[in-house]
């Protein structure tokens, strides 16, 4: 648990594991800058055996004292995902976990997503009598108009990818049938402590969700970076971004922000539930831990 002014956090899990080749994921990373950091990666983010990043699925619980908002979804349960091994036909206990920490689905006020893909939409519909209906029946879900217009197959705009497919049916749809889905632009507000940010670049639409109470600011970054490596090699384009160029803009911006500011970053997929801080180094940048939960 971690308190940023008048904000509590709580991290909920999905799951834990290997999961990309550093060469895949990074086409520009060298066997060197991996070794020069190898001794603070694994055994934690790096698996040593499958020569692997390790890497978290995960969901925000964030308590502003008005509402509780959860940021990213994870992969959920029962999802068609048959491109996606880590995200097919899963039965995980998240729900269980959630409930750990206090709050019932009733209880969620808002959904917010940093980004429409299967590994953040995934809780916010389970399966009940074979349909898909939302998780939380209370909430309204947040969502970029551009992100849900880029994915919705009615709409002009719609682009298809296959390493999302079903998501829009399974995830996203049943919500707006509900009529619980909100679209919203860029710098939305909420509760005057969360706001919704651009950081294009893994997707067009993908924003960072920014959280400033009292003076205290962290920052939930969605995919703009996938593992800590890339705070000391941002320049590096990911191939799981639609635009590696932009990404690589919107990396550096998060970055310097962060080190500016005093700004805890919090990652979906990196694995220390507390996120970090981020100092400069050099020209470059480089991790501090956050070891302080309160
Ligand atoms: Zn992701």
């Amino acid at each position: 648990m971690l308190k940023i002014g008048n904000a509590i956090i709580h991290q909920v899990e999905e799951s834990v594991q290997p999961s990309f080749v550093p060469k895949l994921l990074f086409p520009d990373s060298s066997d060197e800058a991996l070794a020069e950091h190898l001794s603070w990666m694994a055994p934690l983010h790096y698996d040593l055996a499958q020569e692997k990043f390790r890497t978290s699925v995960r969901s925000f619980l964030v308590k502003t004292g008005r509402h509780n908002v959860l940021i990213d979804c994870c992969g959920g349960n029962h999802k068609n995902r048959p491109y996606f091994p880590r995200f097919h036909q899963r039965e995980h206990d998240w729900l269980d976990r959630l409930a750990a920490t206090g709050v019932a689905p009733e209880d969620i006020d808002f959904v917010m997503c940093t980004h429409l893909h299967a590994d953040h939409v995934g809780w916010n519909t389970v399966l009940q009598d074979g349909r898909w209906k939302p998780t939380f029946p209370n909430a309204k879900y947040i969502m970029h108009r551009a992100e849900m217009d880029r994915w919705n197959p009615a709409h002009p705009q719609h682009q298809f990818y296959p390493h999302n497919e079903f998501t829009w049916e399974d995830s996203i749809l049943p919500v707006v049938e509900a009529g619980q889905a909100v679209a919203v632009d860029d710098g939305y507000k909420l509760d005057d402590t969360l706001t919704l940010l651009p950081a294009p670049g893994h997707t067009l639409a993908h924003c960072a969700i920014h959280l400033h109470s009292h003076d205290n600011r962290a920052v939930f970054s969605g995919d703009v970076m996938h593992v800590p490596l890339q705070v000391y090699y941002p320049l590096w384009g990911t191939s799981l971004d639609d635009d590696p160029q932009l990404g690589v803009r919107s990396r550096l911006h998060l970055l310097e922000s962060c080190a500016e500011s005093q700004t805890l970053l919090l990652p979906t997929h990196f694995i220390p539930e507390n996120g970090c801080f981020i100092t400069r180094r050099g020209d470059g940048f480089a991790v501090k831990w956050n070891d302080g939960a309160d």
